[in-house]
């Protein structure tokens, strides 16, 4: 997984505002409905008081922008034919679309699948690691029904309004919410086995942190510590280990600190 993500909070948007938070139970895909890759573009008309709109993140071909904490609610799914909104549980986060395509009836218009192919394939590997993360963090199982799912299912599921997206777009590349939530369960394992390789025991770290101490123990002192440590060698205040090195640029224990003072006070 390797995500480009930064962090645009919307500070001026009424719902960030409002600051309340949810327990997120699941992630909401959207994309935008507008010809415009640029998420700076939505997050400069966003970030302004009454907009009525507001989601978690935006996710570009290049990079993905978070514009809300993850857990708080944001304002994205409406309220579907339940009554029941996927504000109150969904982390949601908006694709933006490539330029040249206008819309009809909720339909594309003069969009170029193969053109924006290399788009679409960068954009969709960006929504399937953020999403991956997501499910990570909140412990999450992308396979669960209802868990991960876009706007058009949350109203098929009557938690959000009439909306297609994203399915207006995504299976112009045969990809379905199917394919989507698979690909996210995919991506969570590989970087499950990524972790298990970095993964530090005691041992390991035990061993790494005793090479460093040695290491140190070969360094010699700074030049401008001469005068002090002409003056601490000369008063016995640094014993030094017996083989004649002092050790300048080794860490001190508290006992050998308490060694020093002890010297010290009885000069
Ligand atoms: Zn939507």
């Amino acid at each position: 997984m390797n995500l480009d993500l930064t962090q645009q909070f919307l500070t001026e948007n009424d719902c960030y505002k409002s600051g309340r938070t949810i327990k997120p139970q699941g992630v909401m895909v959207h994309s935008t409905g507008v010809a415009q890759p640029d998420p700076e573009v939505f997050i400069g008309r966003w970030n302004q008081p009454d907009v009525a709109k507001c989601v978690h993140a935006f996710v570009g071909r290049e990079r993905v922008i978070q514009t809300l904490p993850w857990t708080m609610r944001g304002w994205h799914a409406g309220t579907g034919t339940s009554g029941r909104s996927a504000n109150n549980t969904h982390i949601s986060f908006e694709c933006c679309e490539p330029a040249g395509h206008t819309y009809q009836g909720g339909e594309m218009i003069g969009y170029n699948v193969e053109a924006n192919r290399p788009y679409f394939d960068d954009l969709y590997r960006n929504a399937v690691g953020l999403t991956a993360m997501l499910c990570q963090q909140f412990d999450l199982d992308p396979l669960e029904p209802g868990v991960v799912i876009c706007h058009a299912e949350g109203y098929g599921l009557g938690v959000a309004s009439n909306h297609g997206d994203v399915l207006q777009w995504w299976p112009k590349y045969g990809v379905t919410m199917d394919q989507f939530r698979r690909d996210v369960a995919q991506a969570m394992e590989d970087s499950g086995s990524e972790d298990e390789e970095d993964d530090m025991t005691q041992e390991r770290f035990d061993e790494l942190m005793d090479s460093y101490l040695a290491r140190r123990t070969q360094l010699g002192p700074s030049e401008w510590s001469a005068p002090a440590r002409k003056w601490a060698e000369a008063a016995g205040i640094v014993a030094g280990d017996g083989d004649g090195s002092f050790r300048y640029r080794s860490f001190t224990t508290r006992e050998e600190t308490l060694q020093m003072l002890y010297q010290l006070k009885n000069m």
